[in-house]
């Protein structure tokens, strides 16, 4: 499945700045949850945002969706969970 994200903003992870100056795009892929028995791979165009505060470590970031996504995660939230529960059971 192909999706994109449409925030005016992000937040960044390291100040929590809100930011509207979006820098560039890029597509995530993403494993999700089974749909039908299937395999279920976003391939989710997300963007890159500018901090705006002068005092962050932290030039750029690329936004995420809550709930679905984390940093440098190649499984969706849900995916995670489910993943989690059975290897602990
Ligand atoms: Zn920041």
């Amino acid at each position: 499945m192909r999706a994109r994200t449409r925030t005016p903003q992000a937040a960044c992870p390291q100040c929590a700045m809100v930011s509207r100056r979006g820098d560039s795009s890029h597509e995530r892929r993403v494993c999700d949850t089974a749909v039908g028995g299937q395999e279920t791979v976003l391939h989710l165009r997300v963007r890159r945002f500018r901090c705006g505060n002068d005092d962050c470590g932290k030039r750029t970031f690329a936004e995420q969706v809550p709930g679905l996504t984390v940093r440098y995660g190649r499984y969706s939230t849900p995916l995670r969970t489910l993943l989690q529960t059975i290897g602990l059971a």
